[in-house]
């Protein structure tokens, strides 16, 4: 294989000595074949010597690429490459490893995977929050009973600066709706109460939400959780 190359020699002395192929499944035609995206489907790396005879420079059979040599060369390259600049939220930024932070969110999925989890009965979670940090967090409570229509828990005692903004509950398979049980419960808190249901449903659970203050209970129109689109 013969190389064209735009890159010129250097006064620093960089002479080409590898090459590195990459191979991925076929993809549409439409695709760009450049494009630095993170390739789906099977990948393959080779690493070639490339030889410097009569003319162009020519690459040479190869072998698989494999980590160690992918290590060495991302660490020397790593000795020479321009200093990036990364987002506020990145702790290490090394050859091998990446770490960063992401601002805590209410969790969601989390929950949802742990009502799903005590199918065909009821559970719960509360969300609570920080009034000194602002962090929100999800307590599960200690379960006394559990069937598909009927759940008893305790409430979790919440560390000091802790309190309890929603709280949630599942109604299994059936619907979503705030029973005159829920009624009774939530007559005497101030709190985002939240009902999943049909949670093995396959078009995914339903929700209902409502604000609990004072014995009021005002509906809330849209979704508590931030980025949640399924309720909506
Ligand atoms: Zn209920």
């Amino acid at each position: 294989m013969t190389i064209a190359t735009r890159f010129e020699p250097t006064d620093g002395g960089l002479v080409l000595t590898n090459a590195i192929l990459l191979y991925r499944t076929a993809m549409r035609a439409d695709d760009d074949r450049y494009a630095m995206t993170v390739p789906r489907g099977d990948t393959f790396a080779s690493i070639h010597a490339v030889e410097h005879g009569e003319g162009q420079p020519t690459i040479a059979a190869g072998t698989p690429l494999t980590r160690a040599q992918l290590r060495q060369w991302t660490e020397a390259l790593g000795r020479t490459a321009v200093p990036e600049i990364l987002p506020d939220n990145v702790l290490v930024a090394h050859p091998d490893v990446l770490a960063w932070w992401t601002p805590a969110k209410m969790r969601i999925a989390e929950i949802l995977t742990h009502l799903r989890a005590a199918l065909p009965n009821e559970a719960a979670a509360f969300v609570i929050w920080n009034e000194a940090t602002g962090d929100f967090a999800i307590r599960y409570p200690a379960i006394d009973q559990a069937t598909p229509s009927r759940l008893v828990y305790r409430t979790p005692a919440l560390p000091a600066g802790w309190h309890l903004v929603c709280d949630i509950h599942s109604h299994g398979r059936a619907s979503a709706f705030f029973s005159a049980t829920d009624d009774a419960d939530d007559a005497h808190a101030t709190k985002i109460a939240i009902v999943f249901g049909n949670l093995a449903a396959p078009d995914g659970p339903t929700m209902a939400t409502r604000l609990c203050a004072g014995g009021m209970f005002l509906p809330l129109p849209r979704s508590p959780f931030a980025g949640d689109h399924h309720a909506e």
